[in-house]
């Protein structure tokens, strides 16, 4: 690489993920203002700590709407939109569920069934109430909670990109904890690694090569715990309660924006690879890598991406 290719990587720990940020020159302010802004979402959407907006949202659950900043409400919008898709699963109300499961987190147990049924009862995302005017949020059951953390690593990860950009930068990368999003591209692309699901930190299934666009990498090999011999990950099915079950161990989303990828990845967990990759004809814009726990890789198309298979143990197909 010459000189004025030099990558600067800087890190971070937020949001409770590694962060990592490239530049391609030596400006540690500016990786600290990246690291700031960051911060500042993760203070205003974060359901980990009190205080937050969104935490504000959810002690007033069946009491009163709460006002919130303009871009907090966007978010809830656009979350409340992907979780009325046809048949979604995604589900921006999924609160209850994820604390009750606690999973990946300390204190993760297995529900009885019959808490499983009362806390779906107070996830319906119809019961979030918006108003754009006063850009309030009310959920109008009490117990009910938002969670954002299918979404919100996507939504900051195209904040940074368009800080970078403001600020002059017209190369860069930043990944937020698998949420990667990419400003213009060195020469020959960006190599990015995709992990072998449930292999070790440095395994590669595969590496994608891109050019200004987001790849977000969602896994059940991420966060899981094991009871009786069965594993239960992360992702919640809204209409079961439990762990979505399919034939998937990852998918991976290449798209222009990051929040697309966030959200496509949970949409897809839902779908399975037929009917995610028949979703995707309509979305030419969002393209998916599925990794099978029968050792399949298969690609719905690959316009905006290259694929380069390193695992041996696994076929790519599609
Ligand atoms: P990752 O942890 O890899 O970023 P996601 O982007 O899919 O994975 O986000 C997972 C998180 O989203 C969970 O930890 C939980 O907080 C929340 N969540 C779980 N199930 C759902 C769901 N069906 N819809 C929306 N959010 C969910
Ligand atoms: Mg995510
Ligand atoms: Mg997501």
């Amino acid at each position: 690489m010459s000189d004025d290719h030099r990558v600067y990587s800087y890190t971070a720990t937020l949001m409770g993920s590694p962060i990592l940020l490239k530049l391609f020159s030596n400006n540690e302010a500016l990786a600290s203002r990246v690291f700031r802004l960051i911060k500042q979402y993760e203070d205003l959407l974060t359901v980990n700590r009190a205080p937050s907006q969104v935490m504000d949202i959810n002690h007033a659950a069946g009491k009163h709407p709460v006002s919130v900043s303009r871009p907090v409400y966007e978010l809830i919008r656009v979350a409340k939109a992907a979780s009325l898709l046809e048949n979604s699963a995604f589900n921006l109300a999924i609160g209850p569920l994820v604390k009750r499961w606690k999973i990946g987190f300390q204190g993760d147990s297995v529900p009885p069934a019959d808490e499983i049924a009362a806390l779906l009862a107070i996830t319906d995302p119809v019961d979030v109430m918006l108003d754009d005017a006063a850009n309030s949020v009310f959920l109008t059951q009490p117990g009910m909670e938002i969670d954002l953390g299918a979404i919100a690593k996507g939504y900051i990860a195209d904040r940074v990109r368009d800080y970078l950009r403001k600020e002059g930068e017209t190369l860069a990368l930043i990944n937020l904890g698998g949420n990667i999003q990419t400003l213009g591209a060195p020469e020959g692309g960006w190599s990015l690694g995709i992990k072998t699901p449930f292999g070790g930190a440095d395994e590669l299934i595969g590496t994608l090569n891109v050019e200004n666009k987001s790849v977000v990498t969602s896994g059940t090999y991420e966060r899981f715990f094991e009871r009786d011999g069965k594993r239960y990950h992360h992702i919640l099915n809204p209409r079961t309660g439990y762990p979505l079950d399919n034939e998937l161990d990852s998918v991976t989303i290449i798209s222009t924006n990051s929040i697309d990828g966030d959200i496509w990845t949970t949409l897809i967990y839902g779908m399975g690879v037929e009917k995610g990759c028949a979703a995707l004809r309509a979305r030419p814009d969002i393209e998916a890598v599925f990794v099978t726990k029968s050792k399949e890789v298969v690609v719905s198309s690959m316009q905006h991406f290259r694929f380069t298979l390193l695992d041996n143990r696994y076929r790519l197909t599609g």
